[in-house]
């Protein structure tokens, strides 16, 4: 069975083939218009998928090495994300789908993060159920209880800024470039993580607050800046590691509050944020340390790709769960509600 993934919910343009669980294709296309505004424009976002999303389909179908008559389904993004940029993928999806005259699977791109790790990939482990997912991406942070493929429960999550952001905007702090999750974590590898301390925020016990420590880091910044203004380009690299290790620190004490209430050993990690080497190694050493089983996907499957959008199409194809030329694009989307 081959499914075509479509991913544009946000500012990346993704087309992946998979052939059942297998990955044939994962073309991304990264849209570095919004790095000069320091976030995402929605309107640039939707104007570039519009212009992406025919080559990216046409590459992924070719470098799967099939033509779109050998296509069994089309997986799309329903949700959540930029109206906008969904509706691009959206009505693409639909009007390939109906000049097949195949399947239509609409996919929550919450469920998708998770769901990457049932990609199959030579022999790396597969999480069973029941497991916990620790989603971190650029608008969410939860603690998953996922008792099946489209079975999950939100057990806690942010009251405010998700992870991503707080990355994003003490990145921004520095003066780095949108988007600094990424540059954070280079500096931090050369840095001294305990440079610096930051307090951690004070909420329910699988919950999370990042806007908070965001406050602080500021304040701090400017609070050393007036005092040496080389302060941030003599000290990035400690910065970084003191914040990106605050950070983890914060994910790592859900995650054992987590396993506390519920019993469950069985962790993964997924979204943009779990691309982060710091969460990576700590997740690993956790293995040792308290006897987890940890799950963690490759790298090209972290950030957002159309290749996890593939896969639970896959899997929604499996129990013949079509959705409707009808269907409609999403903003918001619970992660337990299936799309
Ligand atoms: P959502 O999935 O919640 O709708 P999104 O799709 O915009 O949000 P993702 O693409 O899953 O988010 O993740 C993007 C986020 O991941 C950005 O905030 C980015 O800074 C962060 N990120 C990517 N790589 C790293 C890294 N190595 N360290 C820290 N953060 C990272
Ligand atoms: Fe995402």
């Amino acid at each position: 069975v081959y499914i075509l993934g479509i991913e544009s919910s946000c500012d990346d343009t993704s087309a992946s083939v998979i052939c059942n669980n297998k990955v044939q294709s994962n073309v991304v296309a990264n849209q570095v218009i919004h790095s000069k505004y320091g976030g995402v424009v929605p309107e640039l976002a939707s104007r570039a998928h519009q212009q992406n999303i025919v080559p990216v389909v046409q590459q992924a179908i070719e470098q799967a090495g099939i033509t779109k008559e050998n296509l069994s389904a089309i997986a799309f993004t329903r949700g959540p994300g930029l109206m906008g940029s969904l509706l691009v993928g959206t009505s693409f999806a639909k009007s390939l789908a109906l000049g097949l005259q195949i399947p239509l699977i609409d996919v929550n791109h919450m469920q998708a993060h998770i769901l990457s790790h049932f990609i199959e990939d030579d022999g790396k482990k597969m999480p069973p159920f029941p497991f916990i997912c620790l989603t971190i991406s650029g608008g969410h942070t939860q603690i998953v209880k996922v008792t099946n493929h489209f079975e999950m429960e939100v057990l806690g999550e942010t009251i405010d800024d998700a992870v991503g952001e707080a990355f994003d905007k003490s990145a921004k702090i520095l003066g780095l470039k949108y988007p600094g999750g990424p540059l954070i974590d280079k500096h931090a590898k050369l840095g001294n993580p305990k440079a610096f301390q930051f307090t951690k925020p004070k909420v329910g016990d699988l919950d999370f607050s990042f806007s908070g420590l965001k406050t602080g880091i500021l304040y701090f910044i400017q609070k050393q800046v007036r005092i040496n203004p080389n302060f941030i380009e003599e000290n990035l690299n400690d910065i970084c590691a003191s914040i990106q290790y605050t950070i983890v620190e914060i994910l790592m004490d859900k995650l054992k509050n987590a396993v506390k209430q519920t019993g469950i050993k069985h962790i993964a990690i997924a979204g943009g944020v779990s691309a982060n080497s710091e969460i990576r190694a700590r997740l690993q050493l956790a293995e040792k340390h308290f006897g987890w089983t940890t799950y963690i996907p490759k790298f090209e499957y972290t950030t957002d790709n159309a290749a996890m959008i593939a896969i639970t199409g896959y899997l929604k194809y499996l129990n013949n769960d079509y959705s409707d030329v009808s269907v409609t694009a999403k903003a918001r989307l619970k992660v337990s509600e299936n799309a």
